[in-house]
């Protein structure tokens, strides 16, 4: 909240410092006293641009990961995972609301309604919705529609483009190459980047060409190596696309999904099985199964995740019932380092958990394959 008030240039002064006096009440209220009195106005201020650690409790219980994270970009802006955290952690909605419009539904129920919609289709919708994630979370309303098909009226996931102002260049918005959902435009002085949020540290990030523009979309100059060219997209209400929540939580680990499989078809001895539907669609999304002759047989029964929070994706994990199988949760390759914190908590529920590109670098392994 104080990270808000601090990046909100529409706030008058006055009114932000009576709010960060208040934050800052609470803040201290959450240290013992003599440690509280040390955190002045100054300290507080500060330590929002540092690496959270330092304004946080002494931690009582297993490090919450929070210590490292930084709410500001390299620019001063506020990261645009802030948002997802917020949701994971369910920070009171009315508190949200006095900055954000977003601040509307926590994570886990959003998770919970796309993963209750999909299971009430038969396994080939299943299937079909999946792919539809992905190759369809965002686009003209005809297009949409008729991609979606019989899906449509019963996947009502979609909002307007043009609602989102922080999608919105002179007009346009424009699809990450990756995920095809809006990108984010970040304007801070006179250069304005625009960039997917979840897929800006892979290399999609571009700036916009400076100079003269015609009545078409502001062209894009790609700053990232995997930025290859996008067409500018008009912002009007017949543009849709997946909200945010069932973007992070059904596009992005399908997205992560999907890459596994395609790292993994055509491996020796190795046998692929996406969506399987075999018990309960959403319990398992990937099924590898690797026979060597001579050798036991190894399965994986995979569910990615793309949580901004390992901690809050632990409590949701923890509130399941323990699974009949052992189940692999692969996280993206950039969470490596929360994969033994995430193990720890979930110890005695048969999850183990990985990434991406270790549960490649296992199969490969298991297969015989050369290593690359
Ligand atoms: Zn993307």
């Amino acid at each position: 909240m104080a990270a808000a008030a601090e990046s909100d240039p529409l706030l008058p002064p006055a009114r932000r410092a009576s709010m960060l006096m208040d934050y800052l009440g609470v803040l201290r209220a959450t240290h013992p006293p003599e440690r509280a009195a040390a955190i002045d106005m100054g300290a507080f201020r500060r330590g929002l641009r540092e690496p959270l650690g330092a304004l946080l409790p002494p931690a009582g219980e297993p490090a919450d990961r929070f210590d490292a994270l930084r709410l500001f970009d390299e620019h001063g802006v506020l990261r645009d995972a802030v948002e997802d955290l917020c949701r994971e952690h369910l920070v009171p909605h009315p508190a949200l609301e006095r900055h954000w419009t977003w601040g509307r539904v926590r994570a886990e129920q959003e998770e919970r309604r796309l993963y209750e919609t999909l299971r009430r289709l038969s396994p080939e919708e299943y299937r079909r919705a999946r792919t539809l994630l992905c190759e369809h979370p965002a686009g003209g309303l005809r297009e949409l529609r008729r991609a979606w098909d019989g899906l449509w009226m019963r996947f009502d996931f979609f909002e307007t483009v043009s609602d989102w102002p922080w999608s919105r260049l002179e007009g346009w918005w424009y699809p990450c190459p990756m995920c095809r959902w809006p990108m984010r435009v970040v304007a801070h002085g006179s250069t304005v980047d625009v960039r997917c949020e979840a897929h800006a540290a892979r290399g999609v990030h571009y700036r916009c060409a400076p100079g003269g523009r015609g009545s078409g979309p502001v062209p894009l100059v790609g700053t990232g190596r995997a930025a290859v060219a996008v067409q500018g997209v008009p912002a009007t209400t017949e543009h849709l696309a997946l909200t945010r929540p069932v973007w992070r939580y059904g596009t992005l680990p399908t997205l992560l999904e999907l890459a596994l499989r395609d790292a993994l078809v055509g491996l020796p001895h190795t046998r692929v099985g996406m969506w399987p539907g075999t018990v309960r669609p959403d319990e398992y999304d990937l099924h590898i199964e690797v026979t060597v002759p001579g050798r036991r047989r190894r399965v994986w029964r995979v569910d990615a995740k793309a949580w901004e929070s390992t901690t809050a994706l632990a409590g949701m994990l923890e509130q399941r019932d323990v699974l009949p199988y052992a189940l692999t949760i692969v996280l993206p390759d950039h969470q490596a380092d929360d994969r033994h914190f995430l193990t720890a908590r979930l110890r005695g529920r048969r999850m183990t958990v990985t990434t991406v590109g270790r549960l490649v670098a296992a199969v490969r392994a298991a297969c015989g394959a050369v290593p690359r």
